[in-house]
């Protein structure tokens, strides 16, 4: 069965403006999928709505064989544990230190009483620092997160999302706000947890060329419908 599925999936804004449009779609376990588009094309509507950071209008999407479309709020969280996310602005706690911020990939696996007072157990401290290790940014583990580059920054929310251990990764324009150099360090960092753990990672670009190096499978959006789905080989230069 395939990790992510997606079936008649529309989504209108509450103004009215039509996100997605009768979107199906299936992702298979260990892909890497790269979503390209022009701006505005819904590239990030799609993301979001696969692990319901927004909610659809009509359709269903299922994780794993699990609708989250209509998962309860306990279910949801459970769900949720599965998919991790990459943002463009890294979203990271500004003031805070990299061990803590990448510790924060196991929260959704603690009560909330025990994340108050530092309860995290060895085991994820230990994660943590070989999370760190695996992006080279060990040694950087008691800086503020704020004191980072960009691409240090990224590859910190790399390392907190592979502390979280999900199925999925979604990456929203993971490299949109990084020089050229820098962003294929941090698609090298993707393809590592989709090869090396298996995860399956879709990403947002607006760079073909990205795109073409590092997606198995290229899908082209425009107007929130799909008007491409093939092999890097043969993607179009333009959608
Ligand atoms: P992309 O990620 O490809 O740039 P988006 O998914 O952000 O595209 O946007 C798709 C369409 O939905 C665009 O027309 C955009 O203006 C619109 N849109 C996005 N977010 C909202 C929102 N919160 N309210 C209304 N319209 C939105
Ligand atoms: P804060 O951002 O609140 O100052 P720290 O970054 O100091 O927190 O610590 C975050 C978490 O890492 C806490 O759970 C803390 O107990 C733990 N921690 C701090 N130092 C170490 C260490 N040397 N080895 C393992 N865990 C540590």
């Amino acid at each position: 069965q395939p990790m992510i599925e997606m079936k008649n999936v529309t989504k209108v804004y509450d103004n009215g403006t039509v996100g997605l449009k009768n979107i199906n779609l299936k992702i298979n376990k260990g892909e890497f999928v790269v979503i390209v588009g022009l701006s505005g094309a819904g590239k990030s509507t799609l993301l979001r709505a696969i692990n319901r950071l927004h909610d659809i209008s009509e359709g269903d999407i299922l994780i794993d064989g699990e609708s989250i479309t209509k998962a309860k709020s306990k279910n949801l969280r459970l769900m949720r544990r599965k998919i991790g996310m990459i943002f463009q602005s890294f979203n990271l706690v500004k003031r805070s230190s990299v061990l803590r911020n990448v510790l924060a990939g196991r929260l959704a696996y603690y009560p909330t009483w025990k994340t108050t007072f530092n309860l995290f157990t060895d085991e994820d401290k230990q994660r943590t620092y070989e999370a760190l290790q695996s992006v080279g940014m060990a040694e950087k583990v008691y800086s503020r997160a704020d004191e980072l580059s960009g691409g240090q920054q990224q590859r910190v929310a790399i390392a907190r999302v592979l502390t979280q251990r999900p199925e999925i990764i979604l990456a929203d324009e993971p490299t949109a706000s990084l020089d050229p150099k820098t962003s294929r360090q941090v698609m090298e960092d993707l393809k590592m947890l989709n090869e090396k753990f298996d995860m399956t990672v879709v990403a947002n670009l607006h760079s073909i060329e990205l795109a073409k190096d590092f997606g198995h499978r290229v899908i082209g959006v425009r107007a929130g419908e799909i008007v491409y789905d093939g092999k890097m080989e043969d993607t179009p230069q333009s959608v």
